[in-house]
């Protein structure tokens, strides 16, 4: 017999249609797939080779559990940059912004605490958080207001149990960035309610028409204390597989997420700390880097977004974030699991349904994928939907 945490906790449906078209694909299937939550790109080279150096000069042994110092030091210098007012202590560097984020969990909600989670929200949210005991509630949004919740409905949302808020913006799975009058209104209302925040900026970086970021942390001084800022090396320098998240909070809370981490992972892969350092030690060579991958996520981003638009049926918000768009699919009666399954089985086209991410209606396609993929895809999608109509 399986454990209550077993049990109760469902697989990423994400990685799930990942692996289903990564198999139609070794079955030698032409598969379009735009499930996918990585950058198509190779990690920059500068990154591999301080990596590899490392490890040629023999960095291969335990490290203090959150993360090399000078990691940490370059972390926060950085942070320091932007505004913030930290110390090293206050930066845990742990194997992925989903182990962050768990962490962050981990530490502030008990049994029996709400977690309030805007929907559509990133799948791993929910699950991490009835594994720390605690209870997902969710505050619903749609293309309407483009994929945000307003302060009414968050304040709506909050009972005496309420302990964290989860943000997460640029979004994964909309893409939706909040403005910083939008996210501070939502910062403000959760703080004076003596909230948490636990914010997912995992795609900072990934910023489009001229966005930019909000740091709620830097809302008011009561921010600073309150606030989980979660971000990471992955999106930002194509690193998916490196496993590097970074989680900066008060001394109190990040203390606690490192001895949390130094009971169960450890240090983050020592060589693969070293590479990411790379990141601070060249910021030209890492500036240059994301500009370019931001120059072709944005092209696919606009190709995709009116190819979505013209297809009789399909409306699509132009997403500013992050790379996926979240187009409705409402009109056509479908179910967005039906949707999918038979876009993938019809079509051998890959795309995650809204359900999954707690918002019926929709589909999240992922434009890290070859323009070759997207326009390929657009045809195909555009024949499946002209079949339903
Ligand atoms: N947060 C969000 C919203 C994400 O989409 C992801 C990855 O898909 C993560 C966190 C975690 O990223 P990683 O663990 O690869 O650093």
């Amino acid at each position: 017999m399986l454990s209550t945490w077993a049990r109760n906790i469902a697989p990423s449906p994400t990685l799930a249609v990942d692996a289903k078209a990564k198999a139609l694909k070794a079955d030698g299937k032409d598969v379009c797939g735009f499930g996918a939550g990585e950058p198509d790109f190779d990690t920059p080279a500068f990154i591999k080779d301080a990596c590899a150096k490392a490890l040629a000069a023999g960095q291969t042994k335990y490290t203090p559990t959150p993360g090399i110092p000078a990691l940490r030091k370059a972390i926060s210098a950085d942070y320091n940059t932007r505004g913030f007012a930290i110390a090293e202590n206050q930066v845990v560097v742990s194997p992925g912004g989903k182990m962050s984020c768990y962490l962050a969990i981990l530490a502030t909600v008990s049994p029996g605490d709400e977690v309030l989670i805007p929907a559509p929200y990133w799948v791993s949210y929910p699950e991490m958080v009835k594994l720390a005991g605690g209870v997902p509630k969710f505050i619903l949004s749609g293309d309407s207001t483009g994929f945000k919740i307003t302060p009414g409905q968050l304040k709506a949302a909050i009972t005496p149990k309420t302990r964290l808020l989860i943000l997460n913006s640029p979004s994964n799975p909309s893409g939706a960035v909040y403005s910083k009058a939008e996210l501070g209104a939502l910062a403000n209302a959760a703080l004076q309610a003596g909230l948490l925040i636990l914010s997912d900026e995992i795609y900072e970086h990934l910023l489009y028409d001229g966005q930019k970021i909000t740091h709620p942390a830097l809302l008011s001084p009561a921010a600073a204390e309150q606030v989980i800022t979660v971000s990471g090396f992955a999106k930002t320098y194509a690193m998916t597989g490196w496993r590097l998240g970074t989680l900066v909070a008060s001394k109190e809370i990040a203390g606690a997420v490192a001895d949390l981490q130094s009971q169960t992972t450890s240090n983050v892969t020592t060589f693969a700390q070293h590479g990411a350092l790379a990141v601070y030690e060249h910021p030209d060579l890492a500036r240059a880097s994301l500009a370019e991958m931001l120059a072709h996520f944005d092209r696919r981003r606009l190709k995709l977004l009116a190819g979505l638009n013209a297809i009789p049926g399909i409306t699509c918000h132009r997403s500013q974030g992050a790379f996926y768009l979240f187009p409705n699919i409402s009109a056509f009666g479908l179910g967005s699991n039906e949707f999918c399954a038979r876009l993938l089985d019809e079509e051998l086209v890959a795309a995650v349904p809204g359900s999954a991410f707690g918002t019926e209606g929709y589909l999240r396609l992922s434009y890290a994928t070859s323009d070759a993929t997207i326009e390929k895809g657009l045809e195909r999608l555009a024949h499946f939907c002209k079949k339903l109509a």
